[in-house]
């Protein structure tokens, strides 16, 4: 796209990094001017089905009329202050409802600003824990390939380390233990072979491990795969055979994704500690929380310093916790169920004349998620300008196109994304 195009800014594209994408032949990128619902307007007025959520977060669309109200109506309160010492409403009301709908083992809530930075205080927290209770040793963690949990230094050494987009830095990221991820496919056959790694790994290495962390289920960023509940159980039972605590990842997984409330719930197995994120704001601010069980917050707490070491500046922020509270507010008090049920029929009937096409390796649907895999990876920049030809808002990556639409999609705007993505697809060289 050159810059003569009314969707493409001049500044932006020379000042302004944009992810994955270089500044010297950068990807095109699109001026919006607004979105609402499931819709977005690019800058010369072109709409564009939205079939990303924001990267998994807008699950309600845009410009949510009890979202805007609640954030207007914060806004006239405080913004913000400071939370060491001091607390407030959202924050209150926000834990309550969170501890509503989280395994009941857990009880206690970290807020902190982004995903990764959760990923980062539950790790910290699993360390501290173990240190705590006289194993200072057990500093490290385990996880499983495929995985992908954010872009900061501890985050990225549990990433997959090809997948993960972080080998370049690899050699200098503290060294975790890897184990193959599930082959075992959700809704298929549960091969026993498949949780064989983890035992041995934590059988040879576990006096050196604090936690182990996954994704539950649905394993995002690193590769889109979704795996057999009976993993978690078998992982947990591990887990607490050797003393591992279990962190979750349920950042992208959360506010029901995969058509359960959280990804834990396939399986019925409760972590020690779990990241939420990404949807917890309904995609309008950034926020997530690291919740924890009363045995990881009690041990770390009745030995010195006696308290968790981290507090972010903008902790519990009231503005997002105010939001985080309507959204998952008016997720219970929607049919969230029954859309997300219907969105993954949908995807499934119309994702399938994928499979029939030779540049398919795989189709899959869980929940509100629709995968086509590629057997080459895409040229991105002829891929998303098609996309955007064909009026839909779509961000593959590697060989990977896959749609998270709002909840909120009516079915004539989820079949014109579909369509769309099986014709692009459709149109790469064989
Ligand atoms: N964990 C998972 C499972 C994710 O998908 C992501 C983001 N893609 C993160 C952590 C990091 O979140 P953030 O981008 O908000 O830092």
């Amino acid at each position: 796209m050159n810059c003569d195009n009314p969707n493409c800014d001049d500044f932006d594209r020379t000042h302004l990094w944009h992810p994955y994408t270089s500044l010297i032949d950068p990807l095109p990128t699109y001026k919006v001017k607004s979105a609402k619902g499931a819709r977005i307007t690019l800058a010369d007025g072109t709409e564009l089905v939205e079939g990303m959520s924001s990267w998994w977060c807008a699950l309600h669309g845009y410009r949510n009329p009890v979202l805007d109200a609640a954030i207007k109506e914060q806004v006239d309160k405080m913004s913000h202050v400071m939370f060491g010492g001091l607390t407030h409403d959202p924050a209150i009301e926000l834990g309550k409802l969170l501890l509503r709908i989280t395994p009941p083992s857990l009880t206690r809530i970290f807020y902190a600003d982004s995903g990764s930075v959760a990923v980062e205080v539950a790790m910290k927290m699993a360390v501290q824990f173990q240190a705590a209770r006289g194993c200072p040793k057990r500093t490290n963690f385990v996880t499983i390939r495929s995985g992908y949990h954010g872009d900061t230094w501890n985050a990225m050494s549990v990433c997959d380390p090809v997948t993960g987009m972080h080998s370049l830095f690899g050699a200098f990221l503290p060294v975790r233990h890897f184990v193959p991820a599930p082959a075992s496919r959700f809704g298929g056959q549960w091969d026993a072979d498949d949780i064989t790694p983890l035992r041995e790994t934590l059988e040879r290495h576990s006096d050196e491990i604090a936690a182990l962390i996954l994704e539950p289920i649905v394993q995002g960023a690193g590769g889109m795969r979704f795996y057999h509940p009976q993993y978690l159980r078998e992982t947990a039972e591990l887990c607490r055979q050797h003393d591992v605590l279990l962190i979750f990842d349920e950042i992208a997984t959360g506010f029901g994704r995969t058509g359960k409330l959280f990804a834990w719930e396939h399986a019925g197995v409760e972590p020690d500690i779990m990241c939420v994120g990404k949807a917890l704001t309904g995609g309008y601010m950034t926020l997530s929380a690291v919740l924890a069980s009363d045995k990881v917050a009690m041990t770390i707490s009745a030995v010195p310093p006696h308290s968790f070491m981290h507090g972010p500046t903008f902790m519990a922020n009231p503005l997002a916790c105010a939001v985080a509270r309507a959204s998952t507010g008016l997720l219970l008090s929607s049919p969230w169920e029954s859309r997300v049920k219907s969105i993954e029929a949908q995807l499934k009937r119309e994702l399938e004349p994928a499979r029939a096409l030779p540049q398919v390796a795989d189709v899959r649907v869980l929940g509100a998620i629709g995968v086509v895999e590629t057997k080459q990876p895409v040229d991105m920049t002829v891929m998303q300008r098609r996309l955007v030809e064909e009026g839909v808002w779509l961000r593959p990556f590697g060989r990977l196109v896959y749609t998270m639409p709002p909840y909120i999609i009516s079915p004539e705007d989820l079949t014109t994304l579909t369509t769309a993505l099986v014709k692009v697809v459709g149109e790469m060289p064989v």
